[in-house]
């Protein structure tokens, strides 16, 4: 099965997209993590992105195109959870024709809608692993007892200045993708807000719902 996990920084997209690829066998391509990682390993890739990510501006699009096209042909194009791709108009085209080219259309873009109040609260208490990259609440979804304290951090990105850009980037170039995908057909909201199993039952039984994809 092919499909997006869509929303704004903060509704989930990650914790649910590591859920479907755990449970389901959907490979989690996120261009966010890519990213972090070509910024921590220093790569010619990791050092143009540095600025953007850190000031909570997007990558330039030609660049993200290259990573997200990279890992779904290592995925030969199939069973995958794009997570934080596309983000503009033109990813997403670029997208179409990518899929269309290789004959393997989305089945489903599901975007998660959480209200801003939450996603503020949810960014702000949000804390990675240093070195696996798992993500943590510091309340709803702590980091277990027997992990080492100092391998815990905060994105810089997450701080509240940055925070704010990134809602009014997502708001201005992304939030128009709904139309988007609406427009063909493969858009479902999904409630974000709840438990994170309750959220990720909600996804399973919209996923589970489309004909197109059964068997997949
Ligand atoms: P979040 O999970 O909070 O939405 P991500 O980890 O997906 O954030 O992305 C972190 C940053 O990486 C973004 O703010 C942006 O700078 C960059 N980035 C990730 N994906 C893309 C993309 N598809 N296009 C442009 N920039 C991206
Ligand atoms: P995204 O990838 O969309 O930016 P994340 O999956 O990183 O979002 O989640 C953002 C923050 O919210 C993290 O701290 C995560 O632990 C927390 N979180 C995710 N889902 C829920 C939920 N259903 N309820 C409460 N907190 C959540």
């Amino acid at each position: 099965m092919r499909i997006i996990i869509f929303g704004p920084p903060g509704a989930g997209k990650g914790t649910q997209a590591r859920l479907l690829e755990e449970r389901r066998g959907l490979t989690q391509i996120s261009t966010g993590d890519i990213i972090r990682t070509a910024m921590k390993r220093e790569t010619p890739i990791g050092k143009e992105a540095k600025a953007y990510v850190e000031q909570g501006e997007l990558v330039p699009d030609t660049v993200v195109r290259k990573l997200a096209e990279q890992a779904i042909a290592d995925e030969a194009y199939d069973d995958f959870v794009l997570d934080g791709y596309p983000r503009t108009i033109q990813q997403a085209e670029w997208l179409t024709e990518f899929l269309t080219e290789h004959d393997t259309p989305l089945h489903a873009v599901v975007s998660l809608q959480v209200p801003d109040e939450v996603i503020v609260d949810r960014l702000s208490k949000r804390r990675i692993h240093k070195e696996t990259g798992d993500t943590y609440h510091l309340d709803l979804d702590p980091p277990p007892d027997d992990v080492d304290p100092s391998l815990i951090v905060q994105r810089p990105d997450d701080q509240p200045a940055t925070i704010r850009n990134r809602l009014s980037v997502y708001r201005e170039q992304t939030a128009p993708l709904e139309a988007y995908y609406q427009e063909r057909d493969v858009y479902y909201a999904v409630d974000g807000v709840g438990d994170i199993e309750a959220i990720y039952t909600r996804i399973t039984t919209t996923l589970d719902d489309i004909p197109t994809a059964a068997g997949a």
